[in-house]
């Protein structure tokens, strides 16, 4: 180990197929400078936040310098984008290595940005400094939201330009994963490396995130239940707190339960379960209310990779997969209700709940309410109410909640309780975070940005100086 900056990598990874990768070193770029770097993960990651602060830091973060121990390589993977299957592959970033920690745990350290590889396409493997932030800002108001997620450890710019529809500054994100495996990994593996090769990275995958199922009888089959039980409890999540990831392809679901790549995402205000935010996404095929839709096909494809492990015999392996596919909704169904009876304070289980909350989610959209200031506002009430509160339909709601409240063992205050822990006061608005990106992109001011995350990594609880953070958009006041 290094004493000084800490890194300590092992190269798992490295060690298989050389189909699964290419060696390749970031490209060195002109002049790094470190704009945002993470002390609080450094630390997680038995990292010397200190040492890792100066130039010896950056040198790394920018890819000029490959810290001891590491062996970079860009993995290849394959993956459905938009229902289509092609060939992916890093094209723009590059797996430095993995950081084993004192307490024995494996993260990936990926530099996003790094150059070209042989998976680049066309591309000039380069990132911008916006989507870079973007990435660092709402991955980690993610993991403060208690939602599973890739981590951002550093951001630092080039000193180069990249070319987009103009010119930008070009910068490099530190991502760190539990690992990057995808279903699109799996999609690449049995399309072009046989059975022999599905069931290396098959174990490889079981090994990293399953463990405990290594002893199982039909540990693959086991694998499959697994992940699908991480994806629905991750969409789930997802849906409670209404982010809208974007750009659900396959190769952007991880084999880990981790959310992973914040391109096209934000956080639904309007409740609407129309809404869609990528501008390529003419269809809606990635909308807030399709998620968990998604979330099934894209299970779908990644049991179709493992059939040739689950059976001998082709009718059976279809037939043990499909069995747990078609579960996949009813396991997410039972998180995100019980998800929303926590939003509520509702301790126990009752059959009319689902009423109750659908019955709360038409009228957020029949009056347009903001999603999150909704559950805020119905948590803390302290604050103005909504314009939705204001309506009779809404009145007789309430009154079915409080008597559904009252019905139930626990006392007023502990469902409160459990609704502050449930429902956040902030989440990473858009005028926010564009604010806070122009500001630092446009000024060289990080000041904006390092306010914004002061409070976004702190979202469940109440204090005035959030209340600023409520607001909808910069015009307006709450709902
Ligand atoms: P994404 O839409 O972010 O999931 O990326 C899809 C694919 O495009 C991945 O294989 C990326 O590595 C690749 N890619 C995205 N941007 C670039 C770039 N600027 N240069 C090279 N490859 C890229
Ligand atoms: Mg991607
Ligand atoms: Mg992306």
């Amino acid at each position: 180990m290094q004493k000084e900056t800490g890194w300590n990598f092992d190269n798992s990874y490295a060690r298989l197929p050389k189909m699964f990768f290419s060696s390749v070193k970031p490209t060195p770029v002109r002049s790094p400078e470190l704009v945002v770097f993470n002390v609080e993960l450094a630390a997680s990651l038995g990292l010397n936040a200190e040492a890792l602060r100066g130039n010896e830091g950056t040198s790394v973060f920018a890819g000029n310098e490959i810290p001891e121990g590491a062996e970079p390589l860009a993995q290849a993977y394959a993956g459905h984008q938009f229902g289509h299957f092609t060939m992916l592959g890093d094209g723009r970033a590059v797996l430095l290595g993995e950081q084993v920690t004192s307490e024995g745990k494996r993260f990936d350290i990926q530099l996003k940005g790094s150059g070209r590889t042989p998976y680049s396409r066309g591309g000039d493997g380069r990132a911008a400094l916006g989507p870079m932030l973007r990435e660092y800002i709402i991955s980690e108001s993610m993991h403060a939201l208690g939602i599973p997620t890739t981590r951002s450890l550093a951001v630092v710019t080039t000193g180069e330009p990249v070319i987009r529809e103009t010119k930008l500054e070009g910068a490099i994100l530190t991502r760190v994963a539990a690992s990057h495996l995808r279903v699109g990994t799996f999609e690449y593996v049995v399309r072009w490396g046989g059975v022999e090769n599905l069931q290396i990275l098959a174990d490889y995958a079981i090994n990293r995130h399953y463990p405990e199922i290594v002893g199982e009888e039909n540990k693959y089959l086991s694998l499959l239940q697994e992940v699908i039980n991480r994806q629905a409890k991750l969409i789930a999540k997802w849906q409670l707190v209404g982010f809208i990831h974007g750009v659900m392809n396959t190769d952007n679901m991880t084999i880990s339960g981790e959310t992973i790549d914040y391109g096209p995402c934000a956080f639904m205000d309007t409740y609407d379960p129309e809404t869609v935010f990528s501008s390529i996404d003419h269809q809606g095929r990635y909308a807030y209310e399709n998620q968990p839709l998604i979330g099934g096909w894209n299970l779908a494809r990644f049991a179709e990779t493992l059939l040739p492990l689950l059976h001998d015999d082709k009718e059976e392996a279809v037939k043990l997969a499909q069995e747990k596919v078609s579960g996949f909704n009813e396991i997410f169904y039972s998180h995100w209700l019980a998800g929303m009876r926590a939003k509520l304070g509702l301790f126990n289980e009752e059959e009319k709940d689902e009423d109750l909350v659908n019955d709360l989610l038409d009228l957020m959209k029949k009056h347009r309410a903001d999603f999150t200031n909704t559950f805020y506002a119905l948590t803390y009430e302290k604050i103005d109410a909504p314009d939705l509160f204001k309506a009779q339909e809404f009145a007789e709601w309430k009154k079915r909640w409080e008597t559904r409240l009252e019905n139930q063992e626990e006392s007023k205050a502990d469902s409160n309780e459990l609704m502050k822990k449930s429902n956040p006061t902030v989440i990473p608005r858009n005028h926010r975070v564009e604010e806070a990106l122009e500001a630092a992109v446009e000024e060289g001011d990080l000041s904006v940005m390092d306010q914004l995350l002061k409070v976004l990594l702190n979202p469940y609880d109440y204090s005035s100086e959030k209340v600023e953070y409520t607001k909808v958009s910069a015009q307006n006041i709450p709902y």
